[in-house]
């Protein structure tokens, strides 16, 4: 038996034990690890939105399909910096901007270092998406002061070429390579629900572990199912399936921050508490994910408040108190979100 064969079928045993031992163990894990009833905001701005030349199957950016998003290039400097502000005074500590490019066009990759040295400049720990970098490129963001650089490898390298034809999977793990080599943390997980079987899941679960730079932060989606995409009639992940998902990514990466991302909408209040149980310590907040729906931060803070967790500090202190009085109220503005 290899290597290889004995970590996923340890993976595999993990997700497979009774629900409740593993999300003890990986409760239990979690506390030994992050603080205890913490859970860190993060902000999506969708900076350059749609007309993608790629063809992931679940991306209504995809210029392949028919989706009827809107579309639009870079903010200025000014529009991210007001975004970025009402970010943080909503309790966000990470800034994160999204770009639907196969890979940043030389003519807009300075202004995306301007952008992020926006976000520095006000005190929030910056990450962007921006497809495949290279080390040059790499090397400039750790430059401008980004802390983060977020590239998924959304599913099993045996289940990638049924969900995009144009890339490779080893395309995707030479820019985390270059992001690593930077000094830049790894922000690297994927989307449950693309039609991956059971053991699909558990080798992407091991290609995560196996990579040569551990991601920092893992973010877990769910599918979200768009008309005109290809994957618009798949049917939806199961709640337990995703606290298991999550459950196991805390057990073998014990260290990462894992990320409840696309998909949080469809879940009850009562899954989300499970999924924070079971090793969740991060989540978007704002009223999209790029181009779909996210849950709205009143609500947000409700489910906070009921399950006294505290929000992650950003390096830089709050400029007024959060209070629940006021997240009550509807957010001004609409930030774009994954
Ligand atoms: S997921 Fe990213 S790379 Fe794929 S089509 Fe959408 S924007 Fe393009």
């Amino acid at each position: 038996m290899t290597t290889e064969h004995s970590l996923r079928q340890r993976i595999r045993d993990c997700y497979e034990q009774p629900f409740f031992d593993l999300i003890t163990q990986a409760h239990q894990l979690h506390v030994a690890h992050h603080p205890k009833n913490e859970v860190q905001l993060a902000t999506l701005s969708n900076i350059k939105s749609g007309l993608c030349p790629e063809d992931c199957s679940y991306c209504p950016q995809s210029a392949r399909y028919n989706t009827g998003i809107d579309t639009w290039q870079l903010p200025s400097e000014d529009e991210i910096r007001q975004q970025v502000q009402e970010a943080k005074a909503n309790g966000s500590s990470r800034f994160c901007m999204g770009a639907a490019w196969r890979t940043p066009p030389k003519k807009d990759f300075s202004k995306v270092l301007d952008l992020v040295r926006v976000v520095v400049n006000e005190g929030m720990e910056a990450c962007v998406t921006l497809g495949m970098i290279d080390a040059e490129q790499a090397h400039g963001l750790k430059e401008a002061g980004l802390t983060a650089y977020n590239h998924n490898i959304d599913t099993a390298p045996s289940h990638y070429k049924d969900v995009i034809t144009t890339r490779t999977i080893d395309d995707r793990l030479e820019t985390l390579n270059h992001v690593g080599s930077a000094g830049l943390q790894i922000c690297c997980g994927g989307i449950l629900g693309l039609g991956e079987t059971l053991e699909q899941r558990m080798e992407f679960i091991e290609t995560l572990c196996q990579m040569e730079h551990p991601p920092a932060s893992v973010p877990i989606n769910c599918l979200v199912p768009v008309e005109g995409t290809p994957l618009a009639d798949t049917k939806p992940v199961d709640p337990f399936e995703l606290v298991r998902t999550i459950a196991t990514v805390r057990l073998f990466l014990p260290k990462a921050r894992v990320r409840l991302s696309a998909g949080r909408l469809s879940l009850s209040d009562e899954a989300q508490a499970l999924c924070f149980y079971a090793g969740a310590n991060s989540m978007f907040s704002g009223e999209k994910l790029l181009t779909t729906a996210n849950n709205e931060l009143s609500d947000d803070m409700v489910l906070i408040d009921k399950l006294n967790l505290s929000i992650q500090q950003p390096t830089c202190p709050l400029p007024r108190e959060i209070s629940l009085e006021r997240l009550s109220e509807p957010v001004a503005g609409s930030v774009v979100a994954v």
